[in-house]
């Protein structure tokens, strides 16, 4: 599923949940159309919270990660967007890394040069 899937999904709770805290009624399995309790109205708008927020903080690292990228070769960081297919406009050809990733597998690298 994809991010507007996720919102999707929390607004459809947080509503359902303001619907049913304002006296609307919610249909349940086997239940027929009924008065969700307070309880039920607050579970929801918090789950809907959760799914609201959490998604968009997911989604915000997610899209960090892949914002800047360094060259292994000179060390210089690009922002990925200004690439071409990602290479390294100094060293021809040379596949940049995402950051994150670069120091996850070279956890030592800063200290060695320094
Ligand atoms: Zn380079």
């Amino acid at each position: 599923m994809n991010s507007f899937g996720w919102y999707l999904l929390g607004i459809i709770l947080l509503l359902d949940g303001m619907w049913a805290l304002f006296g609307g009624k919610t249909s349940f399995k086997g239940k027929g159309w009924v008065h969700p309790s307070i309880d039920y109205s607050i579970l929801m708008i918090i789950l809907g919270s959760i799914f609201l927020i959490g998604t968009r903080l997911y989604f915000k690292n997610k899209q960090s990660i892949t914002k800047y990228t360094i060259c292994p070769n000179c060390k210089q960081t690009y922002n990925f967007k200004d690439l071409k297919d990602g290479k390294c406009p100094t060293c021809k050809d040379t596949n940049t890394i995402e950051i994150e990733q670069y120091y996850k597998d070279n956890p030592f690298k800063d200290e060695d040069e320094n």
